[in-house]
């Protein structure tokens, strides 16, 4: 195989240009398009060159689990685009958090949270983690001094999400990175409501970024897929042992998908970003709505901070609370909104070109407890819209069905 462009030859390119030209691998037939390798074994040229294959010692494929080249295309088109000397995929995003936890995570270590994350993501480190005696808080994500008050001289990593699900919660990632460093720690984002196309965390100090390439790095919701990007070291020495033992590999005929769909990240977040800021000031004017989360709206609390650390946009998701009296009320009435739409998706995913909308307080922040889903302020009466690339004007109308009938 030969390989047009490796990582660090692309880096003088435009992102645009890596999006379509890194990690192009091409077989002996000269394929244009990348080729999808599905096989779940490979025969060695010798027992010796097995051995050393084996050892660490050569490079070459071993065995599916450990490796894969479309797997390893689209490993390295993600460093490329996230500014990262490295990167290793997992079969969803969750599997890459639980990689990134058993590799730098043993007994008695400490993990400090912001407490909007993702719903499994605080179960996987507040509940899961606790029975291996890993420690763990969890933080308002926009405080600072929260942030600071909480780290102890057993922390061995910090975990941002920006901005935040369903929220939009945003947090300064330089400042958490210095946090982080001047106590021995290291920081890991979530990179899934941003993607590179808007925001890099590395350029901004992060050690590992985080992504769930089910989301936006597919685009077009049909494959699971998850990845850390980090150091050479982090990833060949702590990351890639545990998938070897662990096996949380992504399956290459999912990685060949999210490959190609990297080539079109940045006009999709672009153009979704742009529909989602139009649609979130609709709302906000709208009669029937009490508060629309939305970083590219003024109204949005680290509204400066969101453009400048996300390539002055939004992103594609926001998330608005209709107007009601009560939380039982506020639950009916968005129920309500959710059950008059006739074109609109009613679903917990997002990062899709279809436009997807979801009640967190009873699916994705279902499992939490009240305390925890208070806490993460995802209160009855919120929707979240992850907004995609039907005509606004349809979106619009689909949601007033329901609204404009309160
Ligand atoms: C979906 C999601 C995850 C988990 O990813 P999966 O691919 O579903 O395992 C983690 N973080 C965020 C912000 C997400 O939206």
């Amino acid at each position: 195989m030969s390989s047009d462009l490796n990582p660090s030859d692309t880096t003088p390119l435009h992102r645009e240009t890596q999006a379509v030209r890194a990690a192009v691998a091409r077989s002996q037939y000269g394929e244009n398009s990348e080729a999808l390798y599905l096989t779940s074994g490979y025969v060695q040229p010798s027992a010796e060159a097995a051995a050393r294959r084996f050892n660490g010692d050569e490079d070459g494929f071993t065995y599916g689990r450990y490796g894969n080249p479309t797997v390893t295309s689209f490993e390295q088109r993600l460093a490329a685009l996230e500014g990262a000397p490295a990167c290793i995929s997992t079969a969803s995003g969750m599997s890459a958090i639980l990689m990134m936890c058993l590799g730098l995570l043993k007994a008695g270590d400490h993990v400090l949270c912001s407490q909007s994350m993702f719903g499994s993501t605080i179960k996987l480190i507040g509940s899961d983690l606790a029975k291996f005696g890993v420690e763990s808080s969890f933080v308002p994500q926009t405080d600072l001094s929260a942030w600071k008050g909480a780290v102890r001289a057993n922390t061995r990593l910090l975990f941002a999400e920006t901005p935040t699900n369903p929220l939009t919660d945003v947090c300064d990632i330089r400042a958490l990175a210095d946090l982080a460093h001047s106590s021995g720690a290291l920081l890991a984002v979530d990179n899934c409501f941003a993607t590179p196309a808007l925001q890099r965390p590395m350029s901004l100090g992060a050690d590992i970024v985080m992504h769930s390439g089910t989301k936006y790095l597919d685009g077009q919701g049909r494959v699971m897929a998850g990845a850390l990007c980090a150091s050479e070291a982090l990833v060949n020495k702590t990351f890639l042992p545990v998938l070897k033992s662990g096996g949380m590999t992504l399956a290459p005929f999912n990685a060949w998908v999210v490959l190609k769909g990297l080539e079109t990240l940045e006009l999709r977040m672009r153009a979704q970003s742009a529909q989602a800021l139009a649609l979130a000031q609709w709302l906000e004017a709208h009669p029937a709505v009490a508060r629309v989360f939305y970083p590219g709206l003024p109204s949005h609390q680290q509204h400066e901070l969101a453009l400048a650390q996300m390539g002055g946009l939004g992103g594609a998701v926001l998330s608005f609370e209709v107007k009601a009296s009560d939380a039982d009320q506020a639950r009916q009435r968005a129920f309500h909104v959710l059950d008059a739409m006739q074109v609109l998706s009613l679903s917990t995913n997002l990062g899709d070109t279809k436009t997807l909308c979801a009640h967190p307080a009873s699916t994705s922040h279902g499992r939490l407890t009240e305390v925890q889903r208070q806490a993460a302020g995802v209160r009855q009466g919120l929707i979240r819209v992850a907004v995609g690339l039907e005509h606004l004007d349809d979106i619009r109308a689909d949601l007033d069905r329901g609204l404009s009938s309160l």
